[in-house]
């Protein structure tokens, strides 16, 4: 059974990733606005991991004999700038959720609950993917320049 404060802990997180999804699904919409079509590509599939990560969380919570939550979603921007701008955003964003999830991690520390801890680290070792696909796509967009963006999108298309 799950503790009731660890149950919140990750209810929040679920609204985190869901607003996570719908981030990704605007950076999508916008990038397709702007002609970036294999960028919207790779963001919507990353809307679809967000939303996969907010139900891996709650089917661990019922599980767990406890009680999932959809809460309610903040609104996300949607304007973003250019590729480059845009995936220096989601580099950004991704760190933030590294930081969230080490929180969490420390939350079901303190509650002394290993099997939450356990299921965790799956997350954590997933945000040092997350990191390092985004600093790595902020570089390729870097390296291309203005003249070399299409190159890359067409890259991004492929995932
Ligand atoms: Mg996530």
């Amino acid at each position: 059974m799950i503790t009731e404060k660890l149950q919140k802990a990750i209810n929040e997180q679920i609204t985190a990733e869901m607003w996570s999804a719908n981030l990704y699904l605007a950076m999508s919409f916008y990038m397709e606005k702007e002609g970036y079509t294999g960028c919207a590509h790779w963001l919507k599939k990353q809307w679809m991991e967000e939303n996969e990560h907010a139900c891996a969380m709650a089917g661990y919570i019922l599980r767990r004999g406890g009680k999932a939550t959809v809460n309610k979603i903040d609104v996300v921007p949607d304007s973003f700038g250019t590729p480059l701008e845009c995936f220096k955003q989601v580099y950004e964003h991704e760190c933030r959720v590294s930081k969230m999830i080490d929180e969490l991690v420390d939350v079901a520390a303190a509650e002394k609950d290993k099997a939450t801890q356990d299921f965790l680290w799956g997350f954590v070792r997933e945000q040092v993917e997350e990191e390092a696909t985004a600093a790595g796509i902020v570089d390729m967009l870097t390296k291309a320049g203005e003249y070399g963006v299409m190159y890359v999108d067409s890259k991004l298309g492929a995932r």
